[in-house]
């Protein structure tokens, strides 16, 4: 599985540090050309683009807009004064302007307009020089939005003035919106974008067939461009967005197709699993797989016993049964003599799964090991020699199963569990430690069926649904203003039942001194404060230990063991808990500053109760910005629709952090685009040379 891009030399003898993600181009090596042929941009101001992206000429002409804004015409200031929140644009003559200066850089420029219907005031801060631009007695225009301060005064602040010298655009016209690098305002920006896609836009070449275009009625790419920084309608604004929409996904699907062929040509060791093999790998479970598992397991099964490397993504909710699923494959891989790789995002999690198969594993005749960044010097050693003798058939781990020196002698698996949580960089190289590996990447962060077939394009899906049998409900609460008082009671009730509690707080230690002076609203709950006062209270009795990701790795361990042994009955955490974590006995998490946290991980952090016969619940503490994320999770524990939510209000980058696995998405609405995103997949699929064309732009793929 050769990446498209030219290897790197890894010299990092640690895998703690994660390798940055390489530019997708380099400044001036477009054939349309630099960024600095542009009047106006020179290389200071061409570094200031980089962080929105932007590096070459054609970087800035597919600079996909947020919107687009409508000038208004004038109207009377006494109508304006009343439409508060509204964009307004008035008319009127300016009394002499007045500067205050604040001290520093800090200044406030007063403007007061009066027509004949009566005045408005405009503010400026920090723009000393607008008292200049305006003369007493002159005529401007100002257009912004109508606020109301502090003592209900109705303002303008900050809006755009108009001279006769230097006039706003006209009513009616139509401005793209555009989000803006520091230290380059929009209005900046767009003037680039326009003067760019004048100038160039006539110089692209149209990679889309007429037949393509017209099925989807799409504009040709250079009128797209033109008219998503020059939009002379509505209508053509929407339809040049959704050109330029098309264009990441056609790369995104280009790339999927070109690595799904190379990937057809691969070399994977064939795990054969023979019926008796099979047989008894099932009987050393401690349960009966569910029918949705056998199902998995099966396709596992088939995929393991090929030449073709397998590349599986195994989607399943929170708790649906899916470990199970990577150790039916890796012992199937060792018992053909190869080694398997396990790992998971955080060392938490690596450990659990360690500790939790380990005797299962011994017992089948399977020789597995733990390899962790806080593991001891010596102690990796000893593991990394074992390993390169091949005496070590499973490595469990984190990300430090990438760094250099760890050398399997015969890797043929590499299960990557809760893989939304690597980067693609990551998971690279790990697929890359060992040529052909047959690849199983599992996930607990459900998207859309057609969405995963799409945006995972090279890649097989496997569906788990439901969950084993025997698992209580869970009941979310969104807990609020007196009502908190009584959750200590709660607890207490549970705990003497010998049920278990999380409670879980966003960050470690206590408030900083920078937070002094913050309202109590706007602090943050501390772990270490709450177990202290846990410690201070009637629930002490019923043990309590406090695990975050800063405590060194044995303690937090023995902590954890302690909570999964049932010695102590309440664990204060940070989200270190988020994935993975497996106490059946945990019946209770209480989330705090809740409205911090996105929907795919307050459900993640749910995960961890309900595991169990008994009925859990889920008490969320929270502010009410994020009532909507909390009225959702009351009343669904389905992590599909709740992905499905999340793809309906966020939209489609921040879908369950698909941003951050390095799609670009930008532009793509997934309401209205969704035939594209399918229409993409299909197009690539079906034409190796525009697969070819659009492989080398756009962002990377999803996987490796
Ligand atoms: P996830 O899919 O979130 O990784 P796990 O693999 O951690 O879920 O499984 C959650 C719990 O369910 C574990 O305690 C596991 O032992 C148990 N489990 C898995 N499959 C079954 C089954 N078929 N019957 C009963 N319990 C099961
Ligand atoms: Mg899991």
């Amino acid at each position: 599985m050769s990446a498209s891009r030219p290897s790197r030399d890894s010299t990092q003898s640690t895998g703690t540090s994660v390798p940055l993600p390489e530019p997708t181009s380099i400044a001036g090596a477009d054939p349309l050309g630099a960024l600095t042929d542009l009047a106006g941009i020179g290389p200071a101001r061409a570094s200031k683009f980089e962080a929105i992206g932007v590096r070459t000429l054609r970087d800035l002409l597919f600079l996909a807009p947020r919107g687009l804004f409508e000038w208004p015409g004038v109207e009377a200031i006494a109508t304006s004064r009343e439409r508060r929140g509204a964009r307004v644009r008035v008319r009127g003559v300016a009394v002499p302007p007045r500067l205050v200066r604040m001290g520093g850089k800090r200044s406030l420029v007063r403007i007061t307009v009066e027509d004949e219907s009566g005045s408005i005031e405009a503010l400026f801060f920090n723009q000393p020089w607008m008292r200049d631009n305006v003369r007493g007695g002159e005529t401007y225009e100002l257009c912004g939005r109508v606020q109301r301060g502090k003592g209900g005064e109705v303002m303008l602040v900050t809006p755009r003035l108009g001279s006769s010298e230097r006039p706003l655009p006209p009513a009616g016209y139509l401005a793209p919106r555009y989000q803006a690098p520091d230290g380059v305002s929009e209005e900046a920006l767009a003037a680039f974008c326009r003067a760019a896609a004048e100038q160039h836009a006539g110089r692209l070449d149209e990679p889309l067939s007429e037949r393509v275009l017209a099925r989807f009625d799409l504009p040709e790419l250079a009128r797209a461009v033109l008219h998503a920084h020059r939009p002379p309608t509505r209508g053509a604004f929407e339809a040049a967005r959704r050109r330029l929409a098309f264009e990441p996904l056609l790369a995104a699907q280009a790339r999927l197709a070109i690595r799904r062929r190379s990937a057809d040509r691969g070399r994977a060791r064939p795990a054969e699993v023979s019926p008796e093999l099979h047989a008894e790998i099932l009987g050393r479970l401690p349960f009966t797989l569910t029918q949705a598992q056998a199902r998995v397991v099966s396709e596992l099964r088939r995929d393991l016993g090929r030449r073709v490397p397998m590349r599986r993504l195994l989607q399943g909710d929170v708790g649906a049964g899916k470990t199970v699923l990577g150790l039916y494959a890796a012992i199937a891989t060792v018992e053909a003599n190869g080694q398997a790789a396990f790992m998971a995002p955080t060392e938490l999690l690596a450990e659990q799964h360690y500790y939790g198969l380990r005797d299962l594993l011994t017992d089948a005749g399977v020789e597995a090991a733990l390899f962790t960044g806080s593991m001891p010097k010596a102690e990796r050693r000893v593991v990394l020699e074992r390993l390169a003798r091949g005496d070590v058939q499973v490595l469990f781990g984190t990300h430090a199963l990438f760094s250099g020196d760890v050398r399997f002698s015969r890797l043929d698996l590499a299960i990557i569990d809760e893989q939304h949580r690597f980067g693609v960089e990551q998971r690279a190289r790990l697929a890359g430690k060992g040529e052909d590996v047959h690849l199983l990447l599992m996930t607990a962060t459900p998207i859309p069926r057609t969405l995963a077939l799409t945006l995972y394009g090279d890649l097989d899906v496997s569906m788990l649904e439901g969950l084993p049998p025997g698992r209580g409900s869970i009941t979310t609460r969104w807990v609020r203003g007196q009502e908190r008082r009584r959750i200590s009671a709660f607890l207490e009730e549970r705990m003497e039942r010998g049920e278990q509690v999380y409670w879980v707080c966003p960050r470690i230690g206590a408030d900083t001194a920078a937070d002094e002076d913050k309202p109590a609203s706007a602090k943050l709950a501390s772990a270490e404060r709450r177990h202290e006062q846990v410690l201070a209270s009637k629930l002490a009795p019923f043990g309590v230990e406090l695990v975050h990701g800063k405590l060194p790795a044995d303690e937090r361990s023995y902590r954890l063991d302690r909570f999964r042994r049932g010695e102590i009955a309440m664990l204060v955490a940070t989200t270190v808990i988020e994935v993975g974590v497996d106490v059946s006995s945990a019946t209770v998490i209480v989330i705090e500053n809740a409205e911090r946290l996105g929907l795919a991980q307050l459900h993640q952090l749910r995960g961890r109760v309900g595991r169990g016969p008994v009925d859990s619940h889920c008490l969320l503490l929270g502010n009410p910005s994020a009532e909507e994320r909390f009225r959702v999770l009351e009343r669904t524990r389905d992590g599909f629709e709740l992905a499905e939510e999340d793809l309906r209000t966020r939209g489609m980058g921040d879908l369950m952090g698909l941003r951050q696995s390095g799609l670009n998405t930008e532009g793509f609405d997934p309401d209205a685009d969704l035939d594209l995103l399918l229409a993409a997949r299909d197009l690539v699929r079906d034409d190796d040379e525009l697969a070819r064309t659009y492989a080398g732009r756009g962002s990377e793929p999803l996987t490796p």
